[in-house]
């Protein structure tokens, strides 16, 4: 289908990133831009962005149009944050939610896992302040596998052979047990929790935590595997409606075309009936797979859900305003000068 075939619906994307290779101020300018141009040609009502403090400056920039998520501190910097005050603090200059957090797989020398002391109290006070967490646990789990494993994901170190590295499920114990700790915590997992090759363990996963939820960032992988048990997946893409999430990954993509070209697969692979490939533009993580990817062709009340209402529903039905001089004070105590600078520059008045 062509993107102006797909529903007039409203549709958030409830995970994007400006990519950290992007650090001049000019740069930065051009990107914000170009995101803002992407949410127009894209039919994106949204976007929510993982990108630390240059979130706020394109909230300021061009107000109502994007949701930001804050970062969390430099673990090297603090072993021991005050999560109360640092995150209300945050949300007060206008932050909408926490994260992207990333749980990837890394030796274990190196990683702080997510029931590490470094997180104690965090996950409480997101869960008693209604802090919606988007977090990424684990990996494809063909990575763990060095046969199975695609070159672009070896190429970038995403390989995770050896007993230095934690296992799938070690990863997902942690997460496993942050939510039995905390059942009113307003979480999302990204790329759909790398479940896509096991229905079954996704939804008894899902039915053991009620308040798990789950984006559709590709992980292109997700696309291949459901298509291999459309069917069955269709029926619970209806069921589970209400806990799945749009959201993209922009950011691991480069240009307008491959941004644009993560919104299409998503939305073509949701709406249409298709069978379909990933096209020759898009980024290179975007696996070309010999067997076509076959379209769920949800109906529109379902599609509803996933593009928007579930987002409202836990983020809040419209991003936060940000206090300008609190959010530049903020900046200028984690000594980020160029969010500083940007905030300063942004023109609060210009309206889109
Ligand atoms: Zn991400």
């Amino acid at each position: 289908m062509e993107f102006s075939e797909f529903a007039d619906l409203p549709i958030i994307d409830c995970h994007a990133h400006i990519p950290l290779r992007i650090r001049k101020e000019d740069d930065l300018k051009k990107e914000a831009e170009t995101l803002k141009e992407l949410i127009k040609k894209g039919y994106l009502t949204q976007m929510y962005l993982s990108a630390g403090s240059l979130g706020l400056y394109l909230k300021v920039k061009y107000p109502g149009f994007f949701y930001a998520g804050c970062p969390l501190p430099n673990p090297e910097a603090s072993r021991r944050v005050d999560w109360d005050r640092y995150l209300s603090r945050l949300m007060e200059a206008g932050f909408d939610g926490v994260g992207e957090i990333v749980s990837k797989p890394a030796p274990r020398r190196e990683r702080i896992p997510l029931n590490d002391p470094y997180y104690e109290g965090f996950w409480s006070t997101c869960e008693s302040r209604g802090y919606t967490v988007l977090c990424h646990v684990a990996d494809p789990e063909e990575f763990w596998d060095e046969r199975l494993a695609p070159s672009w994901a070896k190429e970038r170190g995403w390989i995770y052979c050896g007993d230095e590295y934690p296992s799938k499920e070690e990863l997902y114990n942690e997460m496993e047990e942050i939510l039995d700790n905390h059942p009113r915590l307003k979480i999302v997992l990204c790329h759909f929790y790398f479940m896509s090759a096991d229905l079954e363990g996704l939804s008894s996963f899902l039915e053991r935590h009620r308040n798990a939820n789950v984006d559709l960032a590709l992980g292109i992988e997700l696309i291949y595997n459901i298509s291999k048990r459309r069917d069955d997946w269709r029926t619970f893409f209806i069921e589970y409606g209400d806990r799945i999430f749009f959201g993209t990954d922009i950011g691991v993509s480069r240009s307008f075309q491959q941004h644009l070209d993560r919104i299409w697969l998503i939305r073509n692979f949701l709406e249409s009936d298709e069978e379909f490939y990933t096209p020759s533009t898009a980024d290179q993580l975007l696996t070309r797979y010999e067997e076509p990817f076959r379209g769920l062709s949800l109906p529109r009340h379902i599609l509803e859900r996933i593009y928007s209402a579930n987002f409202r529903r836990l983020w809040g039905a419209e991003p936060k305003n940000v206090k300008v001089d609190l959010a530049v004070s903020i900046c200028e105590e984690m000594g980020d000068r160029m969010t500083v600078n940007l905030l300063k520059t942004a023109k609060t008045k210009e309206m889109p």
